[in-house]
């Protein structure tokens, strides 16, 4: 123990302490990043930023460990140990980052220039400006789709940023409270406790899955009059959950759920979000107002305005409703010359918008911005060459350099390589389908739920954070979730 904690202590002092960093060069580019995501936060964390002098706008100055939101939102984990602030990352770089939290609102392609704009909490005042580019990587992410559908954005919970989980368990709370209020009818008390999920996809399963672990675990013991009240529907518009899973572990996922009695209703499509009710199309076509204490949003996403503005500056290459439409080296098409660069949710591959993705895609523009870096310098030295008088010895050093530049210029296409799909479905069980052998492993069950716990552990950015995700899995294991709101 003693030799771990002094491992522990060794570790945090050197992330605590970073070394001396070189200020801005102004004889280097510009790169300018948009997003404090899994794209960008990847890309910074393998980015070489000696190169470059590096800003970083996002209207978040930390990186949300997006996986394990739905653990926020039933107090498994506190909201601060899936926290990264950016300059956690930025401060052990080689060269200074500046990072600037605030909202791009604006990218001009063609004079090279993001505005974007701060809103002090404090003063409550806007404050707006501009910045100039050499390289953009456009990162920014997506937002929650509602379909314009009534009452989503009133009335429904989303699982997307920090505060939607915050607010989750605030509203999920207080339906426990309020159906525990003396005098309640038995119809409200119902109405109360009936959770209703929106949306099949990973997300809405795993919201879903933790809902039905804190009512098992820690229901019976907080409130134990209410324990045997409450009910939760998952909703989906598809035949099916989970579509991208293999047939094998949605089957899997099926029955876990109906031993945890969670109703999955597919077919299913909801119409409208009511204060206390949800309104549902069924599978043969008749509408029904079902009365629900909480809705949960996570019926997908869609592309943000600042994005959608970029893209219409290119009616001809971007023509891709998903998103930003890329080449083999993750530009942007359309750009003229190439300096803008589009990853994660915000651009549309064949690949689809996960997190996994998004990281490859960062550490694989880290190497490419590196690549750039050097081709440019051997550019601008060719140049000076050439125009100055030709001798013997400048000839061949020219010959050389055009060597090293047709090698710098050629750059690999960003290849994903899958590393498995994993999900937690709740009752202390996981799904994963794991690429194997050119073949598919599916796997399900307590087993794969240590290796969820461990992978995601592992792949947490920061000691720091591994430690406080690690301290909470204990918490909750020796005392159950706080419930205090
Ligand atoms: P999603 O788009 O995968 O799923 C949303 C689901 O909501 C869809 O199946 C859709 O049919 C359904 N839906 C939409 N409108 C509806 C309506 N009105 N009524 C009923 N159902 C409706 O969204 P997600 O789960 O947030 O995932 C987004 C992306 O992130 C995906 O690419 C996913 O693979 C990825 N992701 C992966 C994991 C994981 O691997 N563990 C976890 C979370 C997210």
């Amino acid at each position: 123990t003693v030799g771990t904690l002094g491992v522990l202590y060794y570790y945090a002092q050197q992330d605590k302490t970073p070394g001396e960093q070189l200020p801005h060069d102004p004889s280097k580019k510009t790169l300018v990043v948009l997003g404090s995501g899994w794209g960008a936060t990847s890309l910074l964390k393998s980015l070489d930023t000696t190169d470059y002098n590096v800003i970083v706008i996002s209207p978040k100055n930390y990186f949300l460990f997006t996986p394990l939101l739905p653990s926020v939102a039933v107090g498994t984990l506190s909201p601060r140990s899936i926290l990264q602030p950016t300059r956690y990352v930025t401060r052990h770089k080689k060269r200074q980052v500046s990072v600037i939290e605030a909202s791009a609102t604006e990218v001009d392609p063609i004079a090279k220039t993001v505005k974007f704009e701060d809103t002090s909490e404090i003063q409550g005042l806007v404050s707006m400006t501009t910045v100039n580019y050499d390289y953009l990587v456009f990162a920014v992410g997506a937002e929650v789709q509602t379909f314009n559908i009534p009452g989503v954005k009133e009335h429904g919970c989303f699982m997307k940023e920090l505060e939607d989980a915050e607010h989750m368990q605030r509203r999920f709370l207080d339906c426990l409270e309020t159906a525990a209020f003396p005098g309640q009818t038995p119809d409200e008390v119902s109405r109360l406790l009936h959770m209703v999920v929106v949306g099949g996809g990973p997300t809405g399963v795993e919201v879903s899955g933790e809902l039905h672990d804190f009512l098992e675990q820690d229901l019976h013991s907080w409130y134990p009059e209410l324990a045997n009240h409450v009910r939760i529907t998952l909703v989906e518009a598809l035949p099916s959950v989970l579509p991208m899973f293999s047939k094998q572990l949605i089957e899997y996922t099926e029955s876990t759920f109906k031993e945890a009695k969670i109703d999955i209703l597919t077919k299913t499509m909801v119409k409208e979000i009511k204060e206390k009710s949800v309104v549902l199309q069924m599978p043969d076509k008749s509408v029904v107002d079902v009365p629900c204490g909480l809705v949960v949003w996570a019926a997908g996403n869609k592309l943000r305005k600042v994005t959608q503005d970029l893209m219409a500056r290119f009616p001809d290459a971007q023509t891709n409703r998903r998103g930003i439409t890329v080449d083999g080296h993750l530009r942007m098409a359309g750009v003229p010359d190439g300096s803008v660069f589009a990853i994660g949710d915000c651009s549309a591959t064949s690949y689809a918008p996960t997190a996994q993705v998004a990281s490859q895609e960062g550490a694989y523009l880290a190497r490419i911005l590196t690549q750039l870096a050097k081709k440019d310098a051997l550019a601008a030295r060719l140049n000076a060459l050439q125009d100055a008088p030709a001798s013997e010895e400048a000839k061949q050093e020219v010959e050389g350099l055009q060597r090293q530049l047709a090698k710098a210029e050629k750059m690999r296409p960003f290849q994903y390589s899958h590393q498995g799909s994993l999900a937690y479905i709740g009752s202390d069980k996981a799904i994963a389908d794991l690429p194997f052998f050119n073949g598919n492993l599916a796997t399900g069950g307590v087993a794969t739920y240590l290796f969820w716990r461990s992978a995601y552990i592992s792949t947490l950015f920061s000691l720091r954070n591994r430690v406080l995700v690690a301290n909470d899995w204990i918490k909750v294991k020796l005392f159950g979730r706080d419930v205090s709101r």
